[in-house]
């Protein structure tokens, strides 16, 4: 298997990106995704980590490295991923290189996503979400076709319990303190490639598509 990082804050764009992605065969995996099914589920584990991300901490590593080492191992050796939000940590992103080296796989590279922080406040603020399928909508950006309603489900939709301006602001500062430091990690390794994510979304999409064909 091999793996591309999509690296950015919240807000950059990584999901929107990913959708694009998928349908060239990237297997798209987000721990934020994953933590919001357990939510969903209220399993123990997503009732703890609920807690967590409503203030705009991260969850333990332990608990998402977990939930990777099971994603990686039971798939198949021709496997692309695309992590999205994962790692977050430096302690993260040694656990991955672990994980893959010991699969005999490769990390071919970093996308990073870069956007100011004005523009993440006002995409975060104006994001919406299908609870069923996971599309990402904007009210201004990426209005969906009708009303407030996901174009693939036809179910309304929701605003993150997390996007709320004070929240935004702390998962910036967590941003800005625990995970910036992975760029110079994966400079050092020649890996990042760095796209201007703050354009419309098909010239970020576009740009994307081009750096990893
Ligand atoms: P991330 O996964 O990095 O947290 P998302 O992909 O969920 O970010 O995007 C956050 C919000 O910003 C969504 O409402 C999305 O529609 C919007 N968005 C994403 N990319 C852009 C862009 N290039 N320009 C304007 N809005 C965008
Ligand atoms: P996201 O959907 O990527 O914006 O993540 C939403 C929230 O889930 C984050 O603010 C964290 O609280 C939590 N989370 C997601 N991924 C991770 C991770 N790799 N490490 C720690 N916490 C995470």
């Amino acid at each position: 298997m091999n793996a591309t990082v999509l690296l950015g804050p919240p807000g950059a764009g990584k999901g929107t990106v990913a959708e694009v992605l998928v349908d060239k065969g990237y297997v798209h995996i987000s721990t934020g995704e994953l933590l919001r099914e357990q939510i969903r589920l209220e399993t123990p584990l997503g009732l703890e980590a609920k807690k967590l991300m409503d203030q705009g901490r991260f969850v333990p590593d332990d608990v998402v490295v977990a939930m990777i080492r099971n994603l990686l191992e039971s798939a198949e050796n021709d496997t692309r991923f695309l992590f999205d939000g994962f790692p977050r940590t430096l302690g993260q992103a040694e656990k991955l290189d672990e994980l893959i080296q010991s699969l005999g796989g490769s990390l071919e590279r970093v996308v990073l996503l870069e956007c100011p922080d004005d523009a993440i406040v006002e995409r975060l603020a104006g994001r919406r979400t299908c609870g069923k399928c996971g599309s990402v909508y904007h009210v201004t950006f990426n209005p969906p076709s009708h009303g407030n309603v996901c174009d693939v489900e036809g179910c309304q939709l929701s605003q993150r319990t997390d996007d709320t301006e004070k929240t935004i602001r702390k998962r910036l500062d967590v941003y800005a303190e625990r995970t910036a430091p992975l760029i110079s990690y994966y400079e050092a390794r020649n890996l990042i490639q760095p796209i201007n994510a703050n354009q419309p979304i098909e010239h970020v999409r576009a740009d994307v598509v081009a750096s990893i064909s």
